[in-house]
């Protein structure tokens, strides 16, 4: 229990990942809000649970009047926010020359300026606080140039230095700031956005030869939220299966044999 009556508030929690910490942050003690532009889909996944664990809110990252909603939302009822899991977000894997103004506007407004607008909205209640943590859910895409991912990487990647100039900024006001960078990660959106050729890929490149889960996320998100992690500070922990790690490799012959499927 090392998040005892902490409040989290974790942003597209509904489901996939973001489902997946808020379920380990409750198992560690902490009360949730889960937010997202499913309201239902909050409700429905705060109730999941338990009794008095959790509150379902519905919100639009890219909307600062509906972040500015939820923030005092949330505040008025639990008077305080210790950690921020900034989650929500939409996939995108279309070819560069095929991106039009308005996707990338979307993805953007979302990926990169809905983040950068619940994590001020947040940060400001914190630093009243004197403390918080907030962890920024980035992505492998935002390090490496993946194929169709120009909006969706160029906005994590903007997330991730974002983090950076946060963590530097807000140290004084006891807030620590981190990413989570994950790989290639078994939810909605990977299905949504990884075909079979893109999977099997993953799977020869990865080390660890296998898709992670929403749970290792979690696990390195309960670690980012709690007192063991006080002194990492706009740092950005990969959980991918050593994908940014690896290099060209020779491996035997179960990985080859999924090469050959490519
Ligand atoms: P997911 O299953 O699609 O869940 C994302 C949640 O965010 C959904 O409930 C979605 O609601 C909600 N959402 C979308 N737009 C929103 C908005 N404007 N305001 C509030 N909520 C919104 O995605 P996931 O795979 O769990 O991904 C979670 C995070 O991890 C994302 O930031 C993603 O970029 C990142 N990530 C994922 C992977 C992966 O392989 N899965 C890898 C690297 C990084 P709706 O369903 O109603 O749209």
């Amino acid at each position: 229990m090392r998040l005892q009556q902490k409040i989290a508030l974790i942003t597209g929690g509904a489901r996939g990942i973001g489902f997946a910490i808020a379920q380990r942050l409750a198992a560690e003690g902490a009360i949730l809000v889960i937010a997202d532009i499913n309201e239902q889909g909050a409700r429905e996944a705060a109730a999941a649970l338990g009794p008095e664990k959790g509150l379902g809110v519905a919100v639009n990252v890219a909307d600062g009047s509906s972040v500015d909603a939820m923030v005092k939302t949330i505040v008025d009822r639990y008077g305080r926010i210790d950690i921020l899991v900034n989650n929500a977000g939409i996939g995108g894997n279309t070819p560069f020359l095929d991106i039009t103004p308005e996707e990338w506007n979307r993805t953007i407004s979302i990926n990169l300026t809905g983040a950068f607008l619940v994590a001020q909205a947040c940060a400001r209640v914190m630093a009243k606080q004197g403390s918080g943590k907030i962890i920024n859910i980035a992505s492998l895409s935002g390090q490496r140039g993946g194929h169709g991912r120009g909006a969706y990487g160029a906005a994590k990647a903007g997330l991730e230095l974002l983090t950076k100039v946060m963590a530097v900024e807000l140290s004084e006001f006891g807030i620590n700031v981190n990413n989570i960078a994950p790989g290639a990660i078994e939810t909605e959106m990977a299905k949504f956005a990884h075909d079979r050729p893109t999977r099997a890929a993953y799977n020869y490149l990865i080390p660890m030869t296998r898709y992670g889960t929403p749970e290792e996320i979690a696990d390195a998100a309960v670690f980012l939220s709690s007192e063991e992690s006080k002194y990492i500070q706009g740092h950005t922990l990969n959980v991918d299966g050593g994908f940014r790690a690896a290099g060209l490799m020779f491996r035997g012959s179960k990985a080859l044999g999924q090469a050959d499927q490519l």
